[in-house]
């Protein structure tokens, strides 16, 4: 069988399921679960993967709702990787639903791929993707050491197959002042929040003076009791983000010096830590990514290689990428307008065009399998092409 055949198969295995790859998705929408506590949708995901002939191990990198399902032995050792964690109150806003149907769906479909060609196939279940970067703790972990690809999902606003990611790490503050009565003895008080205003001046002069691509924002989580008291304590929750680690590593000190300064200023003592998780920029495979958007293309869409002027925040697959060759391209299943993190892109993650955008996705990647387990001189350019930037 030549290989247009198979894809034309394999697409047509992931149409006979849209039935129960939208079930999936829809199941997980309706019952949104937070990071690290997504127990359901790992519990349907991996059910779904085992009744499909996949061997399972659950609570990977002893990580509860993490898991790792394989078919087939040995190499190529293909993965696919899916989130399926929900954000507070305004539930499947980022579409994760939309991204573990379409990792068990191409994933399952790539079954008679690697009956034929050999290697094997694996779903690895990220949890955890927004608010703790599950990612950068099952690659600390080691579950990519024996995998040679890996390929991701997400939906979005464009068809493109490559992501703009920022490295990314949170810096957590807090000002203590002193207390006192804020009109009758003013001049006793040490006003930490004022220390946290002046923080926020601070970096946004600096702001002018960073490279373009760099973002540093936050938020005040205390800024005090009463406005008749000299605020005694000010919290913040800060994310610090450039292009790439040498990068990072020079503005963190920067931005740390906003705080240091506004201390300085006010007399209040500062007190800072900066987070566990620190999310790597994402790296592009191209060669994977052209196969991928040839195979999106197939199916008639429009797909840009890359684009610049469509910036991404950060992603947890940003650390897979530094360790195996990797893809995380988007799909389209909401008008441009409509942002991610927002009520409509929930609405738009349970709609007949995200049904139509998971399924075209699981059937790129699937196909994208097929021409990477079929093409041993394919997966030979992809590792080069990694091999090269890492040098
Ligand atoms: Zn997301
Ligand atoms: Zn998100």
């Amino acid at each position: 069988m030549n290989i247009e055949k198979l894809k034309a198969q394999v697409s047509g295995e992931i149409d006979a399921r849209r039935h129960q790859l939208s079930e999936l998705s829809l199941k997980i929408h309706s019952n949104p679960e937070l990071g690290f506590q997504e127990v359901k949708a790992a519990a349907w995901l991996t059910q779904y993967l085992e009744e499909n002939g996949f061997s399972i191990e659950r609570g990977v990198c002893q990580l509860p709702t993490a898991f790792r399902a394989s078919y087939g032995q040995g190499k190529p050792a293909i993965a696919i990787l899916a989130e399926y964690d929900a954000l507070p109150k305004l539930g499947h806003a980022c579409g994760h639903n939309l991204i573990a149907a379409c990792a068990v769906g191409a994933g399952v479909a790539s079954k008679p791929t690697i009956d034929r060609f050999g290697g094997s196939i694996l779903v690895l279940g990220t949890p955890a993707e927004e608010l703790y970067g599950g990612k950068v703790i099952m690659a600390e972990r080691g579950v990519f050491n024996s995998v040679d690809i890996a390929m991701m999902v997400h939906p979005g606003v464009y068809d493109i197959a490559t992501t703009q990611a920022l490295a990314c790490l949170a810096l957590e503050v807090e000002f203590f002042g002193k207390a006192a009565h804020a009109a009758a003895q003013p001049e006793e008080g040490i006003n930490a929040l004022e220390a946290m205003l002046n923080a926020f001046a601070a970096i946004n002069s600096l702001r002018q003076h960073i490279k373009d691509k760099a973002r540093i924002h936050g938020i005040i989580t205390d800024g005090g009791e009463a406005a008749n008291i000299v605020p005694a304590h000010s919290a913040g929750t800060f994310l610090v983000r450039a292009e790439d680690d040498t990068y990072l590593d020079k503005l963190k000190q920067r931005v740390l010096n906003c705080f240091i300064g506004a201390a300085t200023a006010s007399g209040a003592r500062l007190e800072y830590k900066w987070g566990d998780t620190r999310y790597a920029p994402l790296r592009n495979n191209l060669t994977l990514a052209q196969l991928f958007a040839q195979n999106m293309q197939s199916l008639g869409r429009e797909v840009k290689l890359h684009d610049p002027s469509k910036a991404f925040g950060s992603t947890d697959m940003g650390n897979v990428s530094q360790l195996v060759p990797s893809i995380h391209p988007f799909v389209a299943i909401a008008p441009v307008e409509i942002t991610a993190h927002s009520p409509q892109f929930a609405s738009a993650a349970a709609s007949e065009t995200g049904t139509h955008g998971l399924l075209d996705a699981a059937k790129a990647l699937a196909m994208t399998v097929i021409d990477l387990a079929a093409n041993p001189k394919v997966v030979i350019k992809v590792k080069e092409e990694f091999q090269q930037k890492n040098d």
